[in-house]
């Protein structure tokens, strides 16, 4: 790099890092108007690196959005997440009290306010308890990618390998929801440019966010953990496409198995299908996938690792195969954890010979690495998935 080009780049660098610290709020001077889970606790919140607003979002900011919308959204920043949105009352069902009663223990330690009997969620709890289940999925990420947060934390470090601190994006993962459907269409034409309904990810290439928005209405979604689900399921996407930095396409079959990783390993209960508009047909599609997946390769169906790595789009990947690259995925990380790291990594990251990011000839660059990362042809690794599958998966 130039040294002419050099302290543009690190002005640019440093406007954004100045862009990206708080305007926090004052804290809201009527008790009602404080959040339930921290009463906006200036210490309490700064100590967990959260706070309830204004923040950039999407286009331009909270502020806007809402006046905008004539709207009074929720907000919530975290450490590597923006939240904004409506998050309805929901009645903790009767057996899920003590699941749920557990959860919020545990934030009490660093949540002085949480009180763990909660019948019913509100806005305020909801909102933070996504907060919380999205930061454990960035940990996770970052432990999946063998990555640790201080990887990106120098500036100059970052510049050099042409990566922002959010696990290469230089801005935090954005979550919005609607709870009506029509609002959120009317948002997504105004902002995106799209009519759409379903939910969608989105590169604000502005200012290098990955966004993911939703509607309650549409999807038909009232189970709070059905939201977080789907919630996950999506950054999950987000955060694959941002490692390193969003710069080319990942192979579709780990963008799909990243998806339901994340959100089976959250809840089991909730599956989403990400497809183009309405290729794919899931039936009577079940929950419970290990037994499906088990089926398949008995009657040997079920597509090979070989002919995974080779497809190109969400188009060409129907109801089974969304199940074999979810197994296949979890397959590589259960068994070799730090080699997929590093395959994820150096698939990631990969430079043409003037030092741009390619992404090329993927389905060689996946073969290569599966060789120099796991020591296995593609053959070789169908094998060793095969047996897992026997002998970890059962029948029914
Ligand atoms: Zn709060």
């Amino acid at each position: 790099m130039s040294g002419r080009i050099r302290p543009l780049l690190l002005a640019l660098l440093a406007a954004l890092l100045a862009a990206d610290a708080p305007a926090q709020a004052e804290r809201p001077k009527h008790r009602k108007d404080r959040c339930s889970f921290c009463d906006h606790d200036p210490e309490v919140l700064a100590r967990n690196k959260m706070h309830h607003g204004p923040f950039p979002f999407a286009r331009t900011d909270s502020l806007a959005i809402a006046e905008e919308g004539v709207w009074e959204p929720t907000l919530l920043e975290t450490e590597h997440f923006r939240i904004l949105g409506d998050f309805p009352k929901w009645k903790v069902e009767a057996d899920e009290i003590k699941v749920y009663r557990a959860e919020l223990e545990a934030l009490m330690d660093r949540w002085p306010e949480v009180k763990s009997k909660q019948g019913t969620l509100d806005p305020w709890y909801r909102i933070h308890l996504l907060g919380e289940r999205l930061e454990t999925l960035y940990s996770r990420f970052l432990q999946l990618t063998g990555s640790k947060e201080e990887d990106f934390l120098d500036p100059e470090r970052n510049l050099m390998r042409g990566i922002g601190r959010y696990l290469g994006q230089h801005e935090k993962y954005e979550v919005m929801v609607f709870e009506d459907a029509n609002p959120y269409r009317e948002f997504m034409r105004n902002t995106w440019g799209l009519g759409y309904l379903k939910p969608q990810c989105w590169n604000n290439v502005d200012r290098s966010s990955l966004w993911f928005g939703v509607n309650l209405e549409t999807d038909v979604i009232h189970h709070d953990k059905h939201l977080s689900a789907v919630v996950i399921h999506n950054i999950g996407h987000n955060m694959l496409n941002g490692y390193m930095h969003y710069s080319y396409e990942v192979p579709v079959w780990l963008y799909a198995g990243i998806g339901h990783w994340a959100e089976k390993s959250f809840d089991g209960r909730f599956d989403t299908f990400c497809s183009i508009e309405g290729n794919l047909d899931v039936g009577k599609a079940t929950h419970d996938w290990a037994p499906q997946v088990r089926k398949m390769l008995m009657k040997g169906r079920g597509a090979s690792f070989a002919q995974l790595i080779r497809k190109k789009s969400l188009a060409e990947i129907g109801y089974e195969d969304h199940l074999i690259s979810w197994s296949k995925f979890d397959f590589l990380v259960q068994h070799k954890p730090e080699a997929f790291g590093a395959w994820l990594t150096e698939l990631k990251t990969r430079k043409d010979a003037n030092g741009f990011p390619d992404g090329t000839n993927m389905d060689e660059a996946q073969r290569n690495g599966f060789k120099e990362h796991f020591g296995w042809t593609l053959a070789k690794a169908e094998e060793e998935w095969q047996e897992w599958v026997k002998a970890t998966y059962p029948v029914k």
